[in-house]
């Protein structure tokens, strides 16, 4: 019989909880362990005013696996996850130190968090458990699972990217956060690149490297079937009915820094400005639903954003055409499905991103005799096997401006080759593919201590 998985996430997905609040990470997991017996752990999204270790789980039994969820203190919401997961790690992570905060107060709530997070787990645990915990978050989980005296396997997979460990030594203390992985006995990340880094910190922090690149992905051929049946859907149709013929580019985003959606924006107008044959004849829809609105950063965006987009149609528009569609609300994955679809170009222009799911959901939703174009940021993860992408250096709203006149200006058999070469990649590295490699390594022989120990 195979074993039961556990799953450790910051956010458990709610019983009906839409996929954009969860982010990827949860759409990614539950296409690919559909056949096996799962507890997920983690935190409710809710806070409370007793301390986070005095909270008890609470597990839900729905269709598809056992959720135990555990809430926060007032307190740890804002060191924990506010402060040290949002405000310090993410930045961090995403190569902008100069966004990066730090408080103490902040780091000894996130390792506390993480132990009264493992001692609520550990009642919960049978002996023969796979435990796969999942991101920055907690990225000390597992050691403090092993203090409790666990012996099972435990796995830990980072969806963000790694910087190079110049970057991430700015953190103070890094080192502990690094030895602390010396817990994991399987440590997956994104890309090469992202192995590479962290392993040169592991090797500084004088702790066995072990991470290996295993690329997250989606269930190609169910969302190709979504988004055929969601092109004929309602919204899907008013969509392309708005559009009066003109052809679409398409961002979908969380309202997120790490995105580029200013320089994306500013790419957009230059198109106008530079390849006038497009005045009036493409029309752009940024789907950029709001998160994390309680960190400052995230609010100064928005405004920016806010200010950006009047600028752009003040500047284009015509009485009867809006060059940019701006929508902070989330779109269901199943109506976004239908727009993809519709969409001529996906533009996915992240300064930096771990993998990026919506350029994966892009490309399998295309008709493969009538493909649209991706154009992509060599700095998502998903550019490193997507050759038939346009790439573009996000940085330039020019270079964005040219790929999007090639985009739209492609011809059809260039279209399909193009095409036909990213779906091969996003078949390869589907959300299938990547559970059954990390958990096939979880479920191998235990690491002998030696070997873990070795450079201790
Ligand atoms: N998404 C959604 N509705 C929205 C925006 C996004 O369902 O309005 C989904 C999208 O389809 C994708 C996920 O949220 O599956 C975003 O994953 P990605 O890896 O691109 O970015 P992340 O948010 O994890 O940084």
């Amino acid at each position: 019989m195979t074993r039961r998985l556990v799953i450790v996430s910051n956010r458990v997905p709610a019983v009906k909880e839409r996929s954009a609040a969860a982010g990827g990470l949860a759409v990614a997991v539950r296409d690919a362990t559909a056949r096996r017996r799962k507890l997920w752990f983690g935190w409710s999204g809710r806070t409370t005013l007793r301390q986070t270790s005095r909270n008890v789980p609470s597990v839900t039994r729905v269709g598809w696996a056992d959720l135990a969820t555990i809430e926060l203190s007032e307190e740890d919401y804002s060191g924990f996850y506010v402060g040290f997961s949002n405000s310090t790690l993410w930045p961090l992570l995403h190569y902008r130190s100069g966004l990066t905060e730090y408080r103490r107060r902040d780091l000894a709530c996130y390792l506390a968090v993480n132990v009264a997070f493992a001692e609520a787990l550990v009642p919960l645990l049978e002996p023969d458990d796979l435990v796969w915990v999942h991101d920055y978050h907690l990225i000390p989980f597992g050691a403090a699972l092993r203090a409790r005296g666990s012996p099972i396997r435990i796995g830990f997979f980072l969806h963000v990217p790694f910087p190079p460990p110049e970057i991430f030594a700015i953190l103070p203390r890094w080192e502990e956060l690094v030895r602390a992985l010396d817990a994991y006995d399987v440590i997956g990340v994104q890309t090469p690149q992202d192995a590479a880094h962290l392993n040169q910190a592991m090797a500084a922090a004088a702790v066995a490297p072990r991470a290996e690149a295993i690329p997250v992905g989606i269930d190609p051929s169910s969302f190709a079937a979504l988004a055929r049946r969601a092109a004929q859907g309602r919204d899907p149709l008013r969509l392309a009915q708005s559009l009066g013929g003109r052809a679409l580019v398409l961002g979908v985003d969380r309202l997120d820094y790490s995105k580029g959606l200013p320089q994306r924006f500013r790419g957009f107008a230059s198109l106008l400005q530079r390849f006038p044959e497009h005045h009036a004849k493409v029309t752009m829809l940024q789907i950029a639903p709001v998160s994390r609105g309680e960190v400052a950063q995230y609010r100064a965006l928005r405004r920016e954003l806010d200010e950006l987009v009047g600028r752009v149609n003040g500047e284009h528009a015509e009485f009867d055409w809006n060059p940019l569609r701006y929508l902070t609300r989330d779109v269901p994955r199943q109506t976004l499905a239908g727009f993809y679809r519709l969409a001529r170009v996906g533009l996915v222009t992240p300064l930096r991103d771990g993998m990026n799911l919506v350029a994966k959901e892009y490309v399998a939703a295309q008709d493969p005799a009538d493909p649209g174009v991706l154009v992509l940021s060599r700095f998502a993860g998903a550019a490193e096997d997507m050759a038939g992408a346009v790439l573009v250096n996000p940085v330039d709203p020019d270079e964005t401006a040219e790929a999007l006149h090639a985009a739209l200006t492609m011809g059809i058999e260039e279209r399909r080759s193009r095409w036909q070469q990213m779906m091969v990649a996003v078949e390869r590295t589907s959300a299938a593919a990547w559970a059954e490699s990390f958990l096939a390594r979880l479920e191998g022989e235990a690491v002998p201590l030696a070997r873990r120990r070795s450079f201790a």
